[in-house]
């Protein structure tokens, strides 16, 4: 066990760390005799140990070594009224003891007298009269293994930087300092974005390969920037520590205003922001930052560093053109909503609070209906209203959107069966899905069964997914769609044009429909509007035999030049908002009823 942990010593400043502390040990001595103490003493001396606490009183032992913390104990065993035996089992049962090595000192060459020391905690055993460099060598490899178990439980074993209630002990004491002294400094909360999905793409290994490259560039960026400020400052304090699986903090001060903070920010995004070439592979990771400045923003570190975690959400769930932001109050409210928001679906459900509401899918040319988009939405006593756009990531995000998703496809499948039969034609139902069903969930079983209770012909079912849903993870994903095309179902690309796919290659997918996005149909404002990149991706979906539907079809001019591009389909505000089932058949009353009456 001891040789393990110093041949585990891995590098030189490593080692150059244990050895200090060896040498500022504090060694407790415990023996009933003051001259045994005495001649241990003098040894130890002799070995360049000068810290030492000791005692012949047996019944104080326990008292002082609460007060004073020795990192190891040299302890006899056979004395009057308190024995080392008694010892032991009295430090077994305190909190703040149990940790700290002992070293028997024994005249008894009994095995068992020894057997019950080590099953009460002692770490090894000296033969009394004790052989001086015998006791220099069991003490220092006690002492060694005592370093390196600090150091397991207090550093990261994969980048070796501190854990974070080491990393937070350490910053506490910086900032009292930096506080009397009026003083400023910044927190930083850093956070690799993709490790989750390297981790499930390329395995753990290649993740930890990540986190290590992207750790050391981050120690050089931090440690550079030191530097320059302490051209400034001669006294500036850095601290890093990975505070998570993919997340680090930084603590850095004093800074005389937040520029030198945002420099710093800019710093460390561009250092990290490069590509990291494994296996024959580049990955690219990107460095999210929240700032957060002491005392202003929080006058603990854990209130500090909790706003800078919050200022980090903030530009993870925002995105925008900058990686890094500096907390502010308004953040706060946000981040309660999201939290309300996160806890309102869990029970969205059960209170009845979602509602399907309808939009109308068109034939371009007839002008018919021939089926709807279902769109969920949100009612919530507190919340008020909760728009999709609001609420769908955050239930992507906790898992919720899985029991949502499959109670909107079951409520729209058998709403479209309802019309199939009332108004005696195919009545074709469009329903969102979220990559997490896809992924997390039975998606193909949810749909059978949706398709079974409710007794709608598979035909009739068109699944949306949006485009960067189907690229990310693509071929784990045209296996599943595969399933799902099995069914009989169709399955369509909602938002075409806003991700970074190429129609090519779209079609490895067994996809039967495109939705071209509402921001290319916004872009048609003239009549003669010339809209060469909506013609060709009209005539490549029709070259794979796909079929168009223009979203967010607004106005004459646009229905107009879809119509001449030969689109298939539209919905949009032109023909009608989403709206709730009884208004849809009020819709379609019109359409359907009417007709069959003239
Ligand atoms: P989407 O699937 O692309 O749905 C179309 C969105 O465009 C809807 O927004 C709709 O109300 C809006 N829209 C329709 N016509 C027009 C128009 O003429 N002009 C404008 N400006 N907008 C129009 P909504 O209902 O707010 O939904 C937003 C997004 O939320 C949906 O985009 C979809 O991605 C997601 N979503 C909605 N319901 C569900 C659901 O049940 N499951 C999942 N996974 N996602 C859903
Ligand atoms: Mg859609
Ligand atoms: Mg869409």
């Amino acid at each position: 066990m001891q040789n393990s942990g110093i041949s585990n010593l891995n590098s030189e400043e490593d080692s150059d760390k244990y050895e200090s502390l060896i040498a500022k040990a504090k060694i407790m001595l415990v023996d009933d005799e003051p001259i045994n103490t005495d001649v241990l003493q003098t040894y130890l001396e002799g070995e360049g140990y000068n810290n030492f606490v000791t005692t012949s009183e047996s019944v104080q032992a326990i008292e002082i070594m609460e007060r004073e913390n020795p990192d190891v104990i040299l302890l006899d065993l056979m004395m009057p009224d308190v024995s080392g035996f008694d010892i032991l089992q009295m430090m077994r049962s305190k909190k703040n003891l149990t940790h700290i090595p002992v070293v028997i000192l024994t005249s008894s060459d009994d095995a068992e007298t020894k057997l019950s020391a080590l099953q009460l905690g002692a770490m090894d055993f000296l033969a009394k009269p004790v052989d001086a460099s015998e006791l220099a060598l069991r003490l220092r490899n006690t002492l060694a293994s005592k370093a390196y178990q600090h150091h397991l439980i207090n550093f990261d074993q994969l980048t070796g930087l501190p854990k974070r209630e080491t990393f937070m002990e350490a910053v506490d004491a910086t900032a009292i300092a930096l506080k009397s002294n009026n003083e400023k400094a910044v927190a930083l909360h850093i956070y690799i974005e993709n490790l989750k999905n390297i981790n499930s793409t390329m395995g753990r290994e290649n993740g930890n390969a990540i986190i290590k490259t992207f750790a050391r560039r981050l120690e050089a960026s931090v440690s550079m920037a030191g530097s320059i400020q302490s051209a400034f400052n001669v006294d500036t304090q850095i601290s890093i520590a990975r505070t998570g699986g993919d997340k680090f903090s930084v603590f850095l001060g004093p800074i005389q205003n937040p520029q030198q903070a945002e420099m710093l920010a800019r710093k460390i995004v561009s250092d990290t922001s490069h590509a990291i070439h494994l296996n024959n592979r580049s990955m690219f990771t990107t460095a999210k930052v929240g700032l957060a400045i002491f005392p202003d923003d929080g006058n603990t570190v854990q209130t500090l560093f909790s706003n800078a975690e919050t200022a980090m959400s903030h530009v993870r769930d925002h995105g925008g053109s900058e990686n890094f932001t500096f907390y502010s109050a308004s953040m706060d409210e946000e981040s309660a909503r999201i939290l309300a928001i996160e806890t309102g679906l869990q029970t969205a459900i059960d209170k009845n609070e979602l509602r399907v509401t309808y939009q109308p899918k068109v034939d371009i040319n007839s002008g018919k209906i021939i089926g709807a988009e279902a769109l969920v939405r949100w009612i919530n006593v507190d919340l008020g209203f909760v728009g999709p756009d609001q609420f769908i990531s955050i239930a992507e995000r906790t898992g919720q959107i899985i029991p949502i998703g499959e109670w909107v496809l079951k409520q729209a499948c058998v709403q479209a069966a309802a019309w199939r039969e009332k108004y005696g034609f195919d009545f074709r139902i469009a329903v969102n899905m979220s990559i997490r069903q896809i992924h997390d969930s039975d998606m193909a079983l949810t749909a059978k069964e949706a398709l079974v209770e409710s007794g709608l012909p598979a035909n009739c079912l068109t699944l949306e997914l949006t485009e960067n849903m189907v690229m990310e993870n693509a071929e784990s994903n045209i296996e599943i769609l595969r399933m799902l095309k099995a069914l009989g179902l169709k399955l369509s690309i909602d938002d075409f044009g806003t991700g970074y796919s190429s129609l090519s290659y779209l079609q490895r997918f067994p996809l039967d429909e495109l939705k071209i996005d509402k921001s290319f149909i916004e872009e048609i404002k003239v009549e003669d509007h010339r809209a060469p990149i909506v013609r060709a991706m009209v005539s490549l979906a029709h070259d794979l035999e796909m079929t168009v539907v223009a979203e967010g079809v607004e106005t004459e001019i646009q229905l107009q030049h879809m119509r001449s591009l030969n689109c298939e389909l539209y919905q949009g505000y032109l023909r009608s908002k989403p709206v709730v089932a009884d208004a849809f058949e009020e819709l379609l009353d019109i359409e359907y009823l009417n007709n069959k009456a003239a």
